[in-house]
């Protein structure tokens, strides 16, 4: 654990002890207005959307696996694209970041070369996961449009722009409940210790998860997906939907990649360093709220 100890005091050093702050982050914002741009493109610009969701051929088998094999071939392309960029620009070929970000890391020391191939790993096994639940929402949608009893439920511009809006938060506020049930002893012993393994983190470590952790991770998509299910695939439905999903597989890139700009998240490399602190984010201040900040729990420690 010495190496933990000796991160822990490099964090407290650059921000004189105050190890987590709280506040509004302008790049928090900007990255989730990238990612709603981004995945609303992405979608509409995609002949393979169009295909998927405005096949007529829903009963055919063999259409089911050209669906399921183009949803593959697109995330696993989304993961490659996603985060070699950002890992070649801050770790490099040959394992060193650009001057001017290296002066901003959060521990000083650079991960070894075997942490980013564990962690590519199970990122990659992360979006075959999430494709595969992709397929299933797609085939169930396609197959509900096939049957005649039922119609689809139309949601009005409103209710669509607030479900579209409520993404960033609703997922802040998912995932500060689902990960701090993931430290409860048994659960983090088989499921989560594994997303723990790095301490020093970086952006192949945000989507590195045990996969029944990525099957906990992506019920965040759940609401949404229930949307895009009642319209019967209507094309404002999937907006959501697919902007939930990207922000979902891109936005542990950011709380992960160990530098303090760039969307860097300070807060979440404290809850590496420390573990049982910091669970959620800064957006959402759950963990402010339900004293869980490190401060707090620092307080706790010491009464
Ligand atoms: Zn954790
Ligand atoms: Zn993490």
């Amino acid at each position: 654990m010495s190496s933990s100890s000796a991160a822990v005091t490099t964090t407290k050093n650059r921000k004189g002890g105050r190890v987590l702050e709280y506040g509004p982050d302008v790049a928090y914002l900007l990255f989730n207005i990238w990612y709603l741009l981004a995945g609303v493109l992405a979608l509409y610009l995609s002949p393979l959307h169009w295909a998927v969701m405005n096949s007529n051929s829903p009963a055919s088998s063999s259409a089911a696996t050209s669906r399921m094999r183009s949803i593959l071939i697109r995330n696993f392309a989304t993961c490659y694209i996603g985060y070699a960029p950002w890992h070649w620009y801050l770790y490099g070929a040959n394992g060193g970041a650009p001057p001017k970000a290296a002066k901003r890391k959060f521990n000083t020391n650079m991960p070894d070369p075997s942490q980013h191939e564990r962690d590519r790993f199970w990122t990659f096994v992360g979006f075959a996961i999430s494709a595969y639940l992709e397929c299933i929402l797609v085939e169930a949608t396609l197959n509900r449009r096939g049957e005649k009893n039922y119609d689809a439920t139309s949601f009005s511009a409103a209710f669509v722009a607030v479900a579209t809006f409520s993404v960033p938060w609703f997922r802040e506020v998912h995932f500060y409940f689902t990960h701090r049930a993931l430290h409860l002893r048994t659960l983090y012993k088989y499921i989560h210790s594994l997303h723990h393994k790095s301490i020093n983190t970086a952006v192949w470590s945000g989507l590195a998860m045990h996969p029944l952790e990525h099957l906990v991770y992506f019920t965040c998509l759940v609401p949404y997906a229930i949307m895009l299910y009642l319209s019967n695939g209507a094309w404002y439905a999937a907006i959501p939907f697919y902007y939930a999903k990207l922000h979902s597989e891109l936005s542990p890139i950011m709380g992960h990649h160990g530098f303090e700009g760039l969307g860097g998240s300070e807060f979440h490399h404290g809850h590496h360093e420390l573990f049982n602190c910091n669970y959620g984010s800064p957006a959402v201040p759950l963990d402010y709220w339900l004293k869980t900040d490190a401060a707090s729990m620092k307080a706790k420690k010491s009464k």
